[in-house]
């Protein structure tokens, strides 16, 4: 199987075709700027010391900051890590907002660890990147396994290291630690502004408009709430244990309530069972991959029904796959357009921060709409004018900004 990193660059090599990206600034964007490697011991509850390894891909920072998440995965590797660096430099650079590509990780099974283990570790994770971190040059934030409470203790730590206040060099944190309004579910909210566009697109009214949502986790469950809410029928949704499907529409909340009582949207009242490989094929006019990556695959792609597909997760779509719904006519919003709210409103969190600032949600959501539209439209004209798909569109956008600012 082709590696994360390998699909990145066949996507960078995908857009540098189409705009004609000269040679030289087509290398130099194969490699990140430096991939900063740490091993970092940890003394266990029992007394015993292990040591973990740790990765900060700092890929591009032409536009700004370097910019991305840390992740806490035993599949954690550096070749994950540079690739997730290089999306975040496409996705900041793709809808415009100034920051760089950057992403960390480290390689543990944070389940098996305890708290005081964790804080151990991160705290540790921090003494081994502080000099290559910080509001002015590398802005981590959390990411799959990592949570407001671990960038607290690594604000705190880095902070101790420096000697002096500094918010706005981790974000995620909690809005008593310097966080933004909205953060929570500001992914899913830059989700909503981009398929409100999308359905303008299409020619699709809402209250006709129907939604399968695959993951109720952080993203998809907000998704389809803020959806629901604008008229859009959600008829299906799953989760890892299993699925709920009425044709007539979902009751949003009343599955958010049985899932929080019974930790699955599976069985909630009034739904049938649909399972993970059902909802990808179910004939409704908006597809939201809201779980894992990879899920639309050259195996099943070709039974997708949906109009358009909402990458609200990250990379679940495969290259393979993505030739396949662009055959078949099925407009695929990327997720580097797609989940970008959530960094979005990262961004808002730093530029709070160093300001020393805190905004209202409304002016968080007013700031995120005009960004969300703004790119949405531009990436749109784009394909257009090319012929391409949305993805590849993005791509040409976010290289275009990037190449400039290194000229
Ligand atoms: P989460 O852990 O809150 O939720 C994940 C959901 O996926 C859960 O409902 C889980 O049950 C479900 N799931 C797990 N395995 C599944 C399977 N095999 N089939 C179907 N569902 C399954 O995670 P999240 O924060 O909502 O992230 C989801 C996706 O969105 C990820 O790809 C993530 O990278 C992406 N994303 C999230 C954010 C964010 O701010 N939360 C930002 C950008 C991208």
């Amino acid at each position: 199987m082709s590696s994360a990193y390998t699909n990145a660059m066949s996507q960078l090599d995908k857009a540098a075709a189409v705009m004609k990206l000269d040679p030289n600034m087509h290398e130099t964007l194969r490699y990140p700027n430096r991939v900063v490697h740490v091993n970092i011991p940890v003394t266990m509850d029992d007394g015993s010391v292990k040591v973990f390894q740790g990765f900060r891909s700092q890929f591009n920072n032409a536009l700004g900051v370097y910019k991305g998440g840390i992740r806490y995965h035993w599949n954690v590797s550096e070749d994950e890590v540079k690739a997730l660096s290089f999306w975040m430099m496409v996705k900041c650079a793709a809808v415009n907002i100034p920051m760089g590509g950057g992403k960390g990780g480290v390689i543990v099974n944070p389940k098996e660890l305890s708290e005081g283990e964790i804080e151990r570790l991160s705290r540790g994770y921090v003494q081994g990147v502080w000099r290559n971190i910080g509001s002015d040059k590398d802005v981590p934030a959390p990411d799959v396994y990592t949570t407001p409470q671990i960038m607290g203790w690594m604000r705190d730590e880095y902070e101790k290291l420096v000697g002096h206040e500094d918010p706005g060099v981790i974000t995620g944190k909690s809005i008593e630690n310097g966080g933004s309004e909205a953060r929570s579910y500001s992914t899913a909210q830059g989700g909503v502004y981009c398929t409100i566009e999308l359905a303008k697109k299409l020619g699709l009214q809402p209250e006709e408009t129907t939604v399968a949502v695959q993951g109720f986790g952080n993203a998809g469950s907000h998704m389809a709430k803020i959806l629901s809410g604008l008229g859009y029928k959600i008829v299906a949704v799953t989760d890892s244990k299993g699925g709920a499907m009425n044709r007539e529409g979902l009751d949003v909340a009343a599955v958010e309530a049985h899932k929080a009582e019974t930790r699955s949207v599976s069985g909630a009242p009034g739904t049938e069972a649909i399972s993970n490989d059902e909802i990808l094929h179910l004939d409704v006019d908006i597809l939201v991959p809201a779980a894992l990556e990879n899920v639309i695959t050259a195996e099943n792609a070709a039974g997708v029904q949906a109009k358009a597909v909402v990458e609200l997760a990250n990379g679940p779509t495969t290259p393979e796959a993505d030739e396949i719904l662009k055959e078949k006519g099925i407009v695929v919003v990327p997720d580097v357009l797609a989940n970008a709210g959530g960094v979005t409103v990262s961004y808002f969190e730093w530029d709070q921060n160093v300001k020393g600032e805190h905004w209202s949600e409304e002016d968080v959501l007013t700031k995120l709409e005009k960004i969300m539209v703004s790119a949405f439209t531009e990436i749109w004209e784009t394909k257009e004018q090319h012929s391409i798909d949305m993805r590849t569109a993005a791509f040409v956008k976010a290289i275009e900004r990037v190449s400039e600012a290194m000229k």
